[in-house]
Parts: structure tokens; C-alpha cells; sequence
């Protein structure tokens, strides 16, 4: 596949789940980021949320 320079920029982002109240947080992917690894803490339960899915999306 080729990519020419007129497509939209890709916006990476991570979607970030809680093991405990299974919410989900959407944020922008930053460097480090990986699959199924322990990220920030659930707001409401204090427990480190799991990296659930990181996933590509044109920006508008
Ligand atoms: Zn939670």
C-alpha cells in the first residue's frame, strides 16, 4: 500500500480499561505505550488501568 503525502495525518490513541468498574478512557498514544500493560490509575478506584487498545484515527 502507498501513502501519499495529500492523505490525512494519523492520530494515534490509546484506549485505556479498568480492571474494577471496566471504564474505559480514550487518550492520545504516547511514547511507550503497549498493549495489555498497566497505565494510569482509574480516577474512581485508584487501581492501575490496563491498556486495552491502541488504534490509528484521521484527524478531521
Ligand atoms: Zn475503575
Amino acid at each position: 500500500m502507498i501513502f501519499s503525502k495529500k492523505e490525512k495525518k494519523i492520530v494515534a490513541y490509546t484506549v485505556e480499561k479498568c480492571p474494577s468498574c471496566k471504564k474505559e478512557s480514550k487518550r492520545k498514544f504516547k511514547q511507550g505505550d503497549c498493549l495489555f500493560v498497566e497505565s494510569s490509575k482509574c480516577p474512581s478506584c485508584n487501581v492501575p488501568m490496563n491498556i486495552a487498545k491502541i488504534f490509528g484515527e484521521p484527524t478531521a
